[in-house]
């Protein structure tokens, strides 16, 4: 039987190792930590099991849920509540975020929900990347430059750098469009502007919602790949981390060398490096916050000139998703609030909490007491994985390759699964 090692036990490394188990193949897991599952993680707080990284996937290229399936969680599948979120300017006004956008490129960039956003002028400019040509900026690959040469700045910096921000935990100039949003530049040039690919886009995109999550959280994935692993029998190896890769085998920091015929790379093998983002999680008792005064959550559009608030974004959960809000009682809430690390290395657990209490007030439009705080957890991750050093014969796989988020790692990881277990067929 011809045998594979795979190094990294987050989502990417899980799902490689089942494709690779059920392709035939004797196949050993290597995980530098106590624990499988990677930035899907999660905690206790309160009582409730939450997730502690990602909460939520990408419906778009359908391949989370086609995963979902095959692992019998199907009918956990569920999409968020539709309230939507809003975005809280640097002036620190609210509104909801705009409907027809990608990323917060607006689709229609005179609506009205623009305009109450961004004011008039701003939409105006917007509005000119109808006028210039398509092939202007198609082939800018850098998501920045480009929304900021066909739609003007105040677009770039009002609109998506908060949701990338809040999503990528990057600013628009530090992403690649091709990896963020693929397709949008062939679609912007088919159409002939870039407002326009963005509504093609979510023209084409399924029915619904973008994003989904599972019942109980997307911990829940990790669980039932773990369990298939042990099914299958794969030999799985936690607090193991890897030195080295080549293509006949790897070498664990111990010296200990593991030998295959196939080796994937699930994770970079560069340090990780300091922390990037702090998750601060309140559950709070405040009736206040029933009415889901701000949808799912809200963005922040930072300015320096306001440094007073320093949340990126916040998550009301339990408005989020009803699986959660049935499982706490009346009035009771889950805000999950994030920060950038640097900002937040020097500060205390007791700091944070006081600092995410004041910026959920703030950013949810009421008052919350220090009183209304039942439970409050901190947790850090690390920037994305950095692209890995090309070794030959060695595959590489995750999000250093195929760029944040669950829909494009999982897809990579198949797409490269199919070519070695069709290697392996020849
Ligand atoms: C706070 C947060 C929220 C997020 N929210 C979402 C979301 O809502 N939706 C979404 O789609 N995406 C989200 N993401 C992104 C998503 O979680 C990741 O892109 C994805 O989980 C990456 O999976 P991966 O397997 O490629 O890498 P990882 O999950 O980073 O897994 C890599 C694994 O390799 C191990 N490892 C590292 N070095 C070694 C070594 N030397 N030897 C052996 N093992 C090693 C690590 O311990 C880890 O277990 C979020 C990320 C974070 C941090």
């Amino acid at each position: 039987m011809p045998s594979a090692i795979v190094v990294g036990g987050g989502i990417a490394g899980l799902v490689m190792a089942r494709d690779l188990v059920l392709g035939g193949l004797d196949v050993t897991l290597i995980e530098a930590s106590g624990h499988l599952g990677g930035k899907i993680a999660r905690h206790t707080v309160a009582g409730l099991a939450l997730d502690a990284g990602a909460e939520s996937f990408a419906t778009r290229r359908n391949t989370v849920a086609e995963l979902a399936r095959q692992l019998g969680l199907e009918s956990e599948i569920t999409p968020p509540n539709p309230q939507g979120a809003w975005l809280q300017t640097a002036e620190g006004r609210a509104y909801p975020l705009p409907r027809t956008g990608i990323l917060g490129i607006p689709g229609t960039p005179l609506a009205a929900d623009v305009i109450a956003v961004i004011g008039f002028w701003a939409s105006l400019r917007g509005q000119l990347d109808q006028l210039i040509l398509g092939f202007a900026a198609s082939k800018e690959r850098n998501l920045g430059r480009l929304v900021r040469r066909r739609m003007g700045r105040r677009v770039l910096e009002r609109l998506v750098a908060p949701v990338t921000l809040g999503i990528h935990s990057r600013h628009p100039d530090e992403l690649d469009v091709d990896v963020v949003a693929p397709g949008l530049r062939a679609a912007m040039l088919a159409t002939g502007s870039l407002s326009h690919g963005v509504r093609r886009m979510r023209d084409a995109a399924p029915a619904g919602t973008a994003v989904s999550g599972i019942v109980g959280g997307m911990y829940c994935l990790i669980e039932a790949l773990t369990r298939d692993l042990e099914r299958f029998g794969v030999t799985v190896r936690l607090n193991s981390p890897v030195a080295a890769v080549d293509a006949s085998g790897v070498t664990l920091v111990d010296g200990e060398v593991l030998e295959a015929d196939y080796v994937v790379l699930a994770t970079s093998l560069r340090p990780a490096g300091s922390a990037a983002i702090v998750l601060a999680t309140l559950v709070v008792d405040a009736p206040e916050l029933d009415a889901a005064p701000r949808g799912t959550g809200v963005l922040v559009a930072r300015d320096p000139m306001h440094p007073e608030l320093r949340a990126k974004a916040l998550t009301h959960a339990t408005a989020k998703w009803s699986w959660l809000a049935a499982q706490v009682p009346p009035h009771r809430h889950v805000l999950r609030l994030s920060y950038d690390a640097a900002a937040a290395a020097a500060v205390s657990d007791a700091q944070l909490r006081g600092t995410a209490l004041r910026d959920a007030g703030a950013l949810l439009g009421v008052a919350l007491s220090e009183a209304s705080v039942v439970a409050f957890a901190r947790v850090e991750w690390s920037a994305p994985s950095s692209r890995p050093e090309a070794v030959d014969g060695v595959i590489f796989i995750g999000e250093g390759v195929a760029g944040t988020g669950l829909a494009a790692v999982i897809a990579q990881v198949r797409v490269e699964s199919g070519r070695l277990l069709e290697e392996v067929e020849a």
